[in-house]
């Protein structure tokens, strides 16, 4: 498998550069080519197995000329020793549970992977490799979580301070070892900035062998495939069309689903679901992409006013806006209309949804309405509810159950180096703390 550059597609590289250098130096993003075709077929007959062994199938037509069999049969258990079920609400409608991992957000998917693949090609490199992440808060557990205790792994993680949960800054803050935490005063997006300008400066690079674990890595969102095609399997006999509402934030999820289209899941159609970071609701309508500053919401994970798989999402679309528009619809909700929503599931459904999730069940409800079409929708769960318990609380008005994964977690330590959101300002830290 070949990865090409979205700014320069006839300049491509390996799999393990790909893995390790996320960013190509034209600044485009990495995607595979030829992507793998294997046909409706194949899906089918793979849809019914577990999260493992359909990502050991997929591994295989990706990977199977670099990797040997045996290695990526481990690389899969390794990965997903958790399963992604399908909850039904209702005959056509089902929430795809993604929060069964060790941080309890769908991030743990793409982490986990990312990270068994790291340590399988590690093996043969000389160097620590030195992970950056900017998290907007899910991301961070996640990786954190992932790279844990891995060998020749070092990994920092910069958030936003004051804008992530308790539970999500204690995911990051408290495992210590080869886990760092930078807590930046400033938004999520100078997190980004500060670690996109890592990768380009010249001289950190020459000391420490970077990498990012951000979704920008594509062996961050190949995974994340799989669960598509796990749900598409749990739901499929019911013989109707099946949409994905997939909860936005940089759109690697999304991203992720239609990449796994194109390879054949028969996917009738896809929604981007948003809080009031919308550009790309707004894109799809107008047809004009304007980045924006991002807005804080109380679905913080998805506050992201400048997503970085949107050019992605357009390559897939061959930057025809008449195919993304055919393929995705695009609705967004505030946060009054979240905390009704969140409600409406529990006094409806008796289901309890974080913020994320009810903002992309709401999705599919606001498509249905408008198509009045017959499907079957599912909405991908991308975090549990107790990652975002004061809120969910005061919302349906009950206690919320916390898993004891992430119950023990509240009475550990924060540990964190406290920074400006200057780039000067972290890389200063960053070299006294190697
Ligand atoms: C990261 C995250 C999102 C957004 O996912 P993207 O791939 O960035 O679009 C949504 N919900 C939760 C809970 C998240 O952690």
């Amino acid at each position: 498998m070949r990865f090409y550059s979205t700014n320069s597609p006839t300049n491509t590289v390996s799999a393990e550069e790909a893995l390790f250098h996320s960013l190509p130096a034209d600044k485009g993003l990495y995607m595979p080519t030829p992507l793998p075709k294997p046909g409706s077929a194949f899906f089918e007959s793979i849809a019914g197995q577990s999260l493992a062994d359909i990502g050991f199938v997929i591994s295989k037509v990706f990977f199977g000329d670099e990797i040997s069999e045996n290695d990526l049969y481990e690389i899969n258990q390794r990965a997903f020793p958790f399963d992604t079920p399908v909850v039904k609400l209702s005959d056509e409608l089902g929430v795809l549970e993604l929060f069964h991992g060790p941080s309890l957000a769908f991030k743990d998917v793409g982490a986990r992977y990312m990270a068994a693949m790291m340590s399988h090609f590690s093996k043969h490199q000389d160097k620590e490799v030195h992970i950056l992440v900017a998290t907007s808060g899910d991301t961070g557990g996640a990786v954190a979580m992932g790279f844990h205790n891995v060998p020749g792994v070092r990994v920092s993680i910069l958030y936003p301070s004051g804008r992530v949960s308790d539970l999500q800054e204690k995911q990051l803050t408290t495992l210590g070892g080869n886990v760092q935490a930078f807590e930046v005063d400033g938004l999520f997006d100078d997190c980004q900035a500060i670690v996109k300008q890592a990768f380009l400066d010249k001289e950190l690079n020459n000391q420490l062998a970077l990498s990012s674990a951000n979704s920008i890595n594509i062996f961050r969102l190949i995974p994340q495939g799989f669960y598509y095609v796990r749900a598409y399997g749990q739901v499929r006999d019911a013989g109707k069309p099946v949409v994905f509402s997939t909860p936005s934030g940089n759109f690697g999820n999304l991203s992720a689903g239609v990449l796994v289209q194109q390879m054949g899941l028969p996917v009738h159609h896809f929604v981007a679901s948003t809080n009031l970071n919308q550009v790309v609701p707004s894109y799809i309508k107008t047809g004009v992409y304007s980045p924006m500053a991002s807005v804080p919401t109380i679905s913080n994970a998805m506050d992201v006013g400048a997503p970085s798989n949107f050019v992605r999402l357009s390559h897939l679309f061959d930057d025809q806006h008449e195919s993304f528009r055919n393929n995705i619809s695009g609705y967004y909700f505030d946060d009054e209309q979240t905390r009704q929503g969140m409600k409406r599931l529990y006094e409806q459904y008796d289901y309890v949804a974080c913020p994320h999730t009810a903002i992309g069940i709401m999705g599919l409800q606001q498509y249905k309405q408008e198509t009045d079409q017959s499907f079957v929708g599912v909405a991908l769960a991308t975090a549990h509810p107790a990652k975002f318990k004061p809120l969910v609380e005061e919302v349906i008005g009950k206690p919320v159950d916390v898993p004891e994964r992430l119950a023990v977690m509240a009475d550990k330590h924060k540990q964190s180096i406290q920074i400006g959101k200057e780039y000067e300002s972290f890389r200063e830290a960053l070299l006294q703390t190697v």
